[in-house]
């Protein structure tokens, strides 16, 4: 069955949408393999965010990451990694659809980088690589 990376960022844990990120997860029918309550380290970030290295939100978001506590959590179903990106909405939580947990739940603060509450895998090679990382050992 197919798995991904779901985090609930600093800012939702903040603002104690954690429960309400699970709740949708499960409402729409995903099993959930691990919840861990987690602070990301700079070594961390590094890898989960590679792909954005050298780039002029890089830096925002890696502080941004080491704000506060992230909820890390690997669900698994069937399309689950298409799936939790529908759930989730566009990056930009202006943009994002109502109906969506970022159209629902976030906004922009116009600050360097959005704090868009979740982040989703987006692909099976992503996921594989991102629940090592944050799982290791699972
Ligand atoms: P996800 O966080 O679900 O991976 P995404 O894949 O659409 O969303 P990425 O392009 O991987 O987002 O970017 C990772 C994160 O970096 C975004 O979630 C957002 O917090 C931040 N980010 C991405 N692009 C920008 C941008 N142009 N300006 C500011 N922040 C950005």
């Amino acid at each position: 069955v197919e798995r991904t990376l779901v985090l609930v960022k600093p800012d939702g844990v903040r603002r104690g949408l954690s429960g309400e990120v699970l709740r949708r997860i499960e409402a729409k029918g995903y099993t959930l393999v691990a919840v861990e309550l987690k602070q990301a380290t700079t070594e961390l970030l590094a890898a989960h965010y590679a792909e954005h290295e050298g780039k002029p939100f890089y830096q925002p978001l890696v502080d941004f990451m080491l704000s506060g506590p992230t909820l890390a959590v690997v669900a698994e179903g069937q399309g689950v990694i298409p799936g939790f990106r529908s759930l989730a909405g566009a990056t930009n939580p202006t943009e994002a659809a109502p109906g969506t947990i970022r159209g629902d739940l976030g906004r922009d603060w116009g600050l360097k980088v959005q704090q868009n509450l979740v982040h989703g895998s987006d692909s099976t090679e992503s996921a594989a690589r991102e629940i090592g990382l944050w799982f290791p050992g699972l």
